[in-house]
C-alpha cells in the first residue's frame, strides 16, 4: 500500500494533522503505539475538553507564559475561530464558558473523539 502522508502520534496534533492532509485529498496513514486513539482526549477538560479560548488572538498571546508572540504567524495561518468553525463543521457544536473557554454543548469529551477518530 502506498500513502502521500504518514502521521506517527493520534493525539490532538497527530489527529488534526491526519484531517487536515485528507481534507486535501492526501491518501493518509496514521500511526499509533496506542490500542485506541484519543484515550487522552477523553479525559481532557475534566471529561468535557477545553477545546479553544474565544478571547481576541491577543489576548490569548498576552496570556501565554514567556514571550508568546511566536504564536501570532501560526494564528495567521489557523486561528482559534478556526478551530471551532472546524468543530462545527463536524457536527460538535461549542459554547462558550468563563474567560472565553469553549466546551462541546454536550459537555462530553467523547463527543469530540467520536468525530475525530
Ligand atoms: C488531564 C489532562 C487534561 C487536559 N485537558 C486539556 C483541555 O481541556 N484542553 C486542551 O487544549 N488541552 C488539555 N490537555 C493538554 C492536551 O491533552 C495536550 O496538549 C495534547 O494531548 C497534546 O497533543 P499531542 O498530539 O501533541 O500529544 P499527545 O496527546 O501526547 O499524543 C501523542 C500520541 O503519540 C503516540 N505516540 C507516542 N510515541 C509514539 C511512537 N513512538 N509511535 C507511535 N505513536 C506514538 C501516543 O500514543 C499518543 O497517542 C490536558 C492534558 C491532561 C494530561
Amino acid at each position: 500500500m502506498q500513502f502521500d502522508v504518514i502521521v506517527i502520534g493520534g493525539g490532538p496534533s497527530g489527529l488534526m494533522a491526519a484531517i487536515a492532509a485528507g481534507e486535501q485529498g492526501a491518501k493518509v496513514l496514521l500511526l499509533d503505539k496506542g490500542d485506541k486513539l484519543g484515550r487522552k482526549l477523553a479525559i481532557s477538560g475534566g471529561g468535557r475538553c477545553n477545546v479553544t479560548n474565544r478571547l481576541p488572538v491577543d489576548e490569548i498571546i498576552k496570556h501565554i507564559p514567556g514571550n508568546g508572540r511566536f504564536l501570532y504567524s501560526a494564528f495567521s495561518e489557523f486561528s482559534n475561530e478556526d478551530i471551532i468553525a472546524f468543530f462545527e463543521k463536524l457536527g460538535v457544536p461549542l459554547k462558550e464558558e468563563d474567560h472565553g473557554r469553549m466546551f462541546p454543548v454536550s459537555d462530553d469529551a467523547k463527543s469530540v473523539v467520536n468525530q475525530t477518530t
